[in-house]
């Protein structure tokens, strides 16, 4: 059970002072996800992005310009608009014994700025200062307080991530509400790993993440930050610890199958197999045949072929009477594994089901009686394959595609539904040794190094954004030839509704041009104008797709050959490889162009140049992780592991080796959890919602 003193945490956000029903609704959308709405713990673990310096400056004159600036100033002068040019703004001049500033104000509100900044009024204002014909300015202050209110104004405001309907001061206000919400914890770390890393409490420690004390401290690696990374590390460490246990108490199965669906399948493919498949695919079935449960990563770079190597090893476990899922992370690649493998399954004489949180009433009923009546041999969905409720006849084996979008602790739970499943866990992402030790220890390895053959390299060209009109040109001549287009837009902030309103805007923008020649995809949209949106440039209606980077992950129509992504400069190195992955996988020569603003940071130049001379998914890898190596701090989406909240699995290395021997001292010598520093990690345990763990706990 979970510990009482949790509770307050695990509640709804209505329970904060402040979270009304339409608020709770915009933080639903943020922070929950398909089976639950927001609750406090994910406001406490969503974390600032960044900071604003409101530290006052001494006087006017010394008020930093091109920047945030906060001072105390008298209020001078009201100019209102001239009643011949309606358009004009409202304008307030304040002034110190250093200068003035004149703060503008569009569409104002007059009576409200007459009553709050009564002439000689002192007042602390706070926004972006500017020179404008040599006449400081400030267009919509951010601030406007009464001095008596100064403390009201953190000097250092946290920046988060927003959604519509919740705007940065309420992020603020109940961010804070819920980091006062965590209560102090009995310590759970070990004594003296805490008493040599100088740790502060758990509880310290996200109150501090959510009061930064200066700039540094939001993207700095500080004792802070290491602190919540270290449980983090910990807990997937110790539901590791668990899993492995309990797979050594659980015997595997042997399955084998005769061969037969496998050669219909393979007869029906409109290619030959490559060297690499065929040997994954042997290694696969050795593994499946022997007692033991297998364990096995299928590595591949994108547009290696992983996923015709899921469907014949899904049909030698059919051969075998049993049934496999096959699980993606989006719903829109669920969707396409399900459209690509249903033909080819059905060739085979075997019947392939989708299940996805969006199957719902009869539909989803009658996918769950075949499930378990066995009628259905291959299920095909995302996770909510392993909610609660649904059950298989007899699941022997379950794979789990494009794994970096999945947590170590997704990866466990696809052992709960079969006695002894067989796990296969297929990548893109091409993991350096050093690190595939470090995480996938417990796996055995396959990977297909080879591309199937007749693809053409890919021409990368870096152009800056300038350049669109050229852009636009070369693709309207691309469609004229048959070719399609992705065309990526950025993530803007970390705000998933701006993020929307750019890719919006770019397809208004080019519909003027190409007509309804041009389709839109995003994340926000309802799930059927997603699929809609994908089968209409699957079947060539839309010859430009402009979407978000929900395409990121698996999406593979061959037709499409020209990838345009914009603000190249915005994304990972790890990210773009993955975007440029979904072209070239034709016969069709392949151009990906990607759109900077300029000028360029070292980084951002380095990982331009990288991605213009080479096309290897390892160097990329590598190359990655050099350069954040190199200082370059990336945001949580940039860095491709979003299971992480604060953990930075690619450089907390130290941190992951002791929370790994630690993990195992501690399963050792308390393999239940009952010490009291057992009940402690088991409040660690929910707090970072490592279900596996628990659940492996309380059976016992
Ligand atoms: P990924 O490894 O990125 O998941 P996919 O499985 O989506 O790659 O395969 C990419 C494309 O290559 C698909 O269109 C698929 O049909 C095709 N393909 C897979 N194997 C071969 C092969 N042996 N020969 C030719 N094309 C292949
Ligand atoms: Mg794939």
């Amino acid at each position: 059970m979970r510990p009482s003193l949790l509770d307050p945490l695990f509640a709804p956000v209505t329970t904060l002072s402040g979270v009304g029903p339409k608020t709770a609704k915009a933080l639903d959308k943020l922070l929950g996800d398909e089976t639950r709405g927001a609750r406090v713990i994910d406001l406490l673990f969503h974390l600032p992005t960044g900071a604003i310096d409101r530290r006052p400056s001494a006087s006017i004159a010394d008020a930093p310009i091109g920047d945030v600036a906060t001072f105390s100033a008298r209020v001078s002068e009201h100019r209102p608009a001239p009643a011949t040019k309606a358009k004009a703004p409202y304008r307030i001049v304040v002034e110190d014994e250093t200068g003035d500033v004149t703060l503008v104000f569009f569409h104002a509100d007059v009576r409200h700025l007459l009553q709050t900044m009564p002439v000689g009024a002192y007042r602390i204002i706070s926004g972006k200062l500017e020179l404008w014909d040599g006449m400081r300015q400030m267009v919509h202050p951010d601030r406007i307080l009464d001095p008596k209110l100064a403390a009201t104004m953190p000097a250092i405001e946290p920046v988060y991530g927003l959604t519509e309907g919740v705007g940065p001061r309420v992020m603020t206000r109940i961010a804070a509400a819920a980091a006062e919400r965590c209560p102090d914890l009995a310590e759970w770390q070990d004594p003296g790993f805490l008493a040599k890393s100088d740790f502060p409490s758990f509880s310290t420690a996200m109150q501090a993440l959510h009061h930064p004390p200066d700039l540094k401290a939001v993207e700095g690696d500080t004792i802070v930050r290491r602190r919540v990374a270290y449980d983090e590390l910990l807990a997937s460490q110790i539901a590791l610890a668990l899993v492995r246990r309990q797979q050594k108490k659980i015997a595997g199965r042997a399955t084998a199958g005769d061969g037969a669906l496998r050669r219909r399948i393979e007869a029906a493919l409109p290619f030959t197999l490559t060297d690499g498949q065929r040997q994954a695919l042997s290694d696969i079935h050795d593994d499946m045949e022997k007692p033991e449960r297998m364990l096995r990563l299928l590595q591949g770079d994108v547009g290696s072929g992983k996923t015709v190597v899921a469907l014949l090893a899904m049909a030698a476990a059919a051969e075998a009477g049993r049934q496999s899922v096959l699980m993606a992370p989006t719903e829109i690649l669920a969707r396409q594994h399900a459209e690509r493998l249903a033909p080819l399954a059905e060739a085979a004489g075997l019947k392939l089901a989708l299940l996805t949180g969006r199957e719902k009433g009869p539909g989803r009923a009658r996918v769950l009686e075949g499930l378990a009546n066995g009628e259905i041999a291959i299920a095909v969905g995302t996770h909510a394959l392993f909610q609660e409720g649904v059950a298989f006849q007899d699941l022997a084996l379950a794979i789990v595609d494009e794994q970096h979008r999945f947590g170590v602790h997704q990866r466990l739970l696809l052992g709960s539904k079969g006695e002894a499943v067989d796990i296969l866990v297929m990548t893109a992402t091409p993991i350096p040794r050093t690190l595939s030790l470090t995480w996938f220890g417990d796996m055995d390895i396959s990977v297909l190094a080879e591309k199937p053959a007749g693809r053409k390299p890919i021409a990368t060209k870096a152009l800056s954004l300038d350049r669109y009109d050229e852009v636009v040109g070369g693709i309207d001549r691309a469609i004229e030839t048959g070719a399609q287009v992705y065309w990526v837009c950025p993530l803007v902030q970390e705000s998933d509704t701006l993020d929307v309103a750019a890719a919006q805007e770019r397809a208004e923008a080019l519909r003027d041009l190409f007509g309804d020649r041009v389709g839109l995809l995003h994340g926000q949209m309802p799930g059927r104008d997603k699929d809609a949106a994908m089968a209409a440039f699957v079947a060539g209606q839309t010859r430009i797709l402009v979407s978000t980077t929900v395409i990121e992950v698996g999406v593979d129509v061959p037709n499409a050959s020209v990838m345009v992504i914009e603000h190249a400069e915005r994304f990972g190195l790890a990210q773009l490889h993955q975007l440029r992955g979904r072209i070239g996988r034709g016969s069709a020569a392949s151009t990906c162009l990607l759109l900077y603003k300029g000028p360029l940071g070292p980084v951002a130049e380095a990982r331009l140049t990288i991605m213009r001379e080479t096309e290897d998914g390892f160097r990329i890898a590598e190359e990655d992780l050099r350069l954040r190596g190199e200082g370059e701090v990336l945001g949580t989406k940039q860095s491709g592991s979003p299971d992480w909240r604060l953990a930075r699995p690619e450089t907390d290395g130290d941190l992951l080796a002791a929370a790994r021997d630690d993990a195992r001292l501690l399963i050792e010598r308390d393999p239940q959890l009952e010490s009291p520093r057992g009940e402690a990690v088991r409040a660690l345990l929910y707090l970072f919602e490592r279900d596996v763990a628990i659940r492996l706990l309380r059976a016992g």
